[in-house]
């Protein structure tokens, strides 16, 4: 239940609804209490690129999806304020490239994991993967119990997408050698800097375009799917994805000065 009615034309009403809904998930125990942080961490950032899916984020949404149609064993990582904000295009997604869901905590709880659980079959889930009763193993040199991984999922897996992923972790699954892609408003993160794709970007607007170019691109043939993935630079794209910062930040920079004029006429 949302507690607070935003009014339809608030300027600011997606971002407050987005907030809601973390705040709904903490409530039910999907979200933890360290992802109410990172979520303002992500508003903050979302405030810098203009709270718009700009084009670089474009691209990269590409390449993510054309590198998930090409893996032979793609799976999709889980957390709390992921299956919090878009149960229903992990679903999708999830379906459309034959990428299982795997749930992975930081903040391990068995009711969190329940919640989890319940939230994704809501969304449409037949299988999650990384459950407490699955078969699982550790990924080496990382200590929190993330480092648990569902034998079937992430430990065989050849691509993981990591949204909203924690920087160690990341670079744990570079370590042994997986193809990682990750959502992460934050271009400086060092999630966005290990990964081999980084859609800098909001997962509420980044997931059901993943979802609608998913669709279109599932029908070109391999070679143009390994061409989008050849062209992409992730470190191109980076320093592109800070650019557009630079350039949001200057035009609000030159509105200001633009006002301030008026003002003293
Ligand atoms: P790192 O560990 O990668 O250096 P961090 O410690 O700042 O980064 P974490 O809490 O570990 O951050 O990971 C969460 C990341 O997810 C942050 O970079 C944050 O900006 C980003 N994030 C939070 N909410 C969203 C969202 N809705 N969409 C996209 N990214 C988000
Ligand atoms: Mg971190």
């Amino acid at each position: 239940m949302t507690e607070i009615e935003i009014p339809s034309d608030h300027p600011r009403r997606v971002s407050l609804e987005t907030r809601e809904r973390i705040i709904e998930g903490h409530q039910d125990n999907i979200v933890a209490t360290a992802g109410l942080l990172a979520h303002g961490r992500g508003e903050a950032f979302d405030y810098l690129i203009g709270e718009k899916t700009n084009d670089q984020a474009m691209k990269a949404i590409d390449a993510a999806v054309a590198s998930m149609l090409l893996a032979d064993h793609p799976v999709i990582s889980v957390n709390g304020n992921a299956c919090s904000l878009v149960p229903e295009e992990l679903v999708e997604l999830s379906e459309i490239c034959g990428a299982p869901l795997e749930i992975n905590l930081f903040y391990y709880r068995k009711e969190r994991e329940d919640a989890i659980v319940t939230a994704l079959k809501k969304a449409g889930a037949k299988e999650i993967l990384g459950t407490i009763e699955r078969p699982s193993e550790t990924i080496p040199e990382l200590s929190s119990n993330r480092r648990k991984v569902d034998s079937d999922g992430i430990g065989s897996a050849d691509l993981v997408v990591v949204p909203l992923e924690d920087g160690d972790r990341t670079e744990a699954l570079k370590r042994i050698g997986k193809f990682v892609v990750t959502i992460d408003l934050n271009p400086m993160s060092r999630t966005s800097v290990y990964s081999d794709i980084t859609i800098v970007d909001n997962i509420v607007r980044a997931m059901p375009l993943m979802v609608e170019r998913s669709r279109d691109l599932k029908h070109e043939p391999r070679e143009k799917l390994e061409a989008i993935v050849k062209a992409f630079d992730n470190r191109k794209n980076l320093e592109t994805a800070i650019e557009r910062i630079i350039e949001h930040l200057e035009k609000q920079a030159a509105g200001f000065a633009n006002i301030t004029k008026e003002e003293n006429r």
